[in-house]
């Protein structure tokens, strides 16, 4: 990215300058509540990955979950520490590992919605004037982000896997996979 050109994913194209922070409640209830009625599925399409380089539904979901924890506890204290840095989520090893073997599409639906509403209360709960503070931040390439667009990344993070799960579910139907 170049100065003065507009940060947007390469993949889904989510551009997190357009999120406002007081938007950031709504998208993450919306896009919470499609996620539960794709977890709601036959497990065979939510447990089961459509092709080898892909997570199934219910390990995208695992992962929202904790990266939305993870947003959570980062904003927070970058209203408290000076610029602090977040450590790395390490989202493959999470799945390699096994960290995920044991969720159920049903504890998934809960914990992603517990983890999404705590993440909306803080979004809400944020000190006015500490929102503009800042953290070391390091996807998608580290920099100095403020607390905002902290909270934005978890909007993106939420309808970006929201998307591979919907797409797993179009694989699957399709025959593709
Ligand atoms: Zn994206």
């Amino acid at each position: 990215m170049t100065a003065g050109e507009i940060e947007s994913c390469p993949d889904c194209g989510f551009v997190w300058d357009h999120v406002l922070i007081n938007d950031v409640p709504r998208r993450l209830e919306l896009g919470t509540r499609s996620f539960v009625e794709l977890l709601a599925q036959d497990d065979a399409v939510v447990s089961v990955r459509p092709s080898f380089d892909r997570w199934s539904i219910a390990e995208y979901a695992g992962h929202v979950r904790d990266v939305l924890l993870t947003v959570r506890e980062r904003m927070i204290a970058a209203t408290i520490a000076d610029r602090p840095t977040g450590l790395p989520i390490f989202r493959e090893e999470r799945v390699a590992l096994g960290y995920y073997r044991l969720d159920t599409p049903m504890e998934l639906a809960v914990e992603l919605q517990a983890a999404s509403g705590l993440l909306v209360k803080t979004v809400r709960s944020i000190p006015s004037g500490l929102e503009t503070r800042t953290m070391n931040y390091g996807f998608p390439s580290p920099m100095e982000r403020p607390v905002t667009w902290v909270a934005a990344q978890g909007v993106h993070e939420l309808e970006h896997h929201l998307g591979d799960a919907e797409k797993n579910v179009l694989l699957r139907s399709s025959g593709l996979a």
